[in-house]
């Protein structure tokens, strides 16, 4: 049968992590390894009141079909929230996507023929790789420090690469790293894209969940020219299960994003975007993610603490002001795809380094996420993890 497959799919390779994060979500493994939101915050209680209101007052219309591009209400609301981050749109330049790992692949589709080159961070988000991969590109990679991608790098690849096709970043509390790009960075991303003549596209699930430091406006805020493709969700701020997220993007690219989405899935789930307009008429959208804030930061410091009492002092780990994750660099000798199967034995997990750099490399680098656990389990899977690496060195 394999013959019948696409040539794409065929000389897909997968990259194994779905099988070790089934592995990971087994109950007596305390998992670091998911970027799964604290389900305790989920404004249940309150969603019971918005569905029931949605039905009551729009029953049939939010079950029928929509439109692709999305609900009025929900992108206007979309659109006052970030203009709240420094995004001037109207709501025909944002189109409600189902997460926006959907935007991702749509991405993908309306740029990459076949040997394309794309440029992403060193490392990069694994979904957003494998996303890109069915196209087939060409992926190079951009070193980054603590402050981001390093634009010295950025330029040389743009001048050795003519005609690359985007630039994909992740510029608030990256994953897999945490980093944040400082300011003047952006700005000058924005420049090289210019200059370069090159799309950006910004991913940032995580902009809004920042629990330290002053915000730092968007990519899309220095976008003169219309080249900044803006994507964000309501996974990390309201709810991952509802599947909403957005593009925020010029006319220029909207039509066709509204063209490929047409064929994909017609529109994101009708209901699900009339319940988020709803409970963002109904109640006040950023006094819940304060609540997601605290409860973040908390868990943060809480694993950092653990992190420098019982991992040994060789290992050196970012320090995030906002989002989900923790980097750790282990050192040399150790492979962390080696390390996970040893901590899945004792009972703890990761997502191992490797995955998030799209031409190999980083074997000595891993992933923890610290959203989705209390201190208590946070303080013991650190101890399993502590005690499996000490064997190993
Ligand atoms: N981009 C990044 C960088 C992410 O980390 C995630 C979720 N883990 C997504 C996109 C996709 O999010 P969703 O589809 O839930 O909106």
């Amino acid at each position: 049968m394999n013959n019948k497959f696409s040539k794409r799919i065929r000389e897909f390779k997968p990259s194994g992590t779905h099988q070790l994060l089934q592995m990971s979500e087994r109950p007596e493994v305390i998992s670091f390894a998911g970027g799964f939101p604290a389900p305790e915050l989920f404004p249940v209680e309150e969603l019971k009141e918005v569905c029931e209101a949605v039905l009551k007052e729009q029953g049939p219309a939010s079950l029928q079909y929509s439109t692709t591009e999305g609900y009025t209400p929900l992108r206007l609301a979309i659109c006052e929230r970030m203009k709240d981050i420094g995004i001037e749109s109207s709501y025909e330049n944002v189109m409600i996507t189902s997460g926006s790992q959907q935007a991702i692949d749509l991405t993908g589709k309306l740029f990459i023929d076949e040997g394309d080159v794309i440029i992403c961070e060193s490392p990069t988000y694994l979904a957003a790789i494998n996303a890109f991969k069915v196209y087939n590109p060409r992926f190079v990679e951009v070193d980054m420090d603590e402050d981001g991608m390093i634009m010295e790098e950025l330029e040389k690849k743009l001048q050795a690469h003519p005609g690359v096709k985007f630039i994909y970043t992740i510029p608030d509390f990256q994953n897999p790293t945490g980093r944040t790009m400082k300011l003047e960075r952006r700005q000058r991303m924005v420049q090289l894209a210019n200059q370069y003549d090159v799309v950006i596209l910004e991913d940032n699930p995580y902009g809004a969940i920042r629990f330290a430091g002053e915000p730092l406006p968007p990519l899309k805020h220095f976008d003169t020219e219309g080249r900044v493709i803006y994507l964000s969700t309501f996974s990390k701020i309201f709810s991952p299960g509802l599947r909403l997220g957005w593009i925020c993007a010029d006319e220029a690219f909207m039509a066709r994003y509204v063209s490929l989405k047409e064929s994909s899935d017609l529109h994101t789930d009708s209901f699900a975007q009339r319940v988020a307009a709803k409970y963002i008429e109904m109640y006040d959208l950023e006094t819940h993610i304060e609540k997601i804030r605290a409860i973040y930061k908390e868990r943060y410091s809480a694993m950092v603490s653990c992190i420098k009492e019982y991992l040994p002092p060789s290992v050196s780990y970012s320090t995030p002001q906002g989002g989900l994750f923790i980097w750790l660099e282990l050192p040399e000798s150790i492979d962390s795809a080696d390390l996970l199967q040893d901590c899945l034995r004792n009972h703890v997990a990761f997502v191992s380094g490797a995955s998030f750099f799209p031409n190999g490399g980083g074997h000595n680098t891993l992933r923890l996420n610290f959203s989705n656990m209390s201190n208590e389990n946070i303080a013991e899977g650190i101890r399993r993890l502590a005690d499996v690496l000490r064997s190993k060195l």
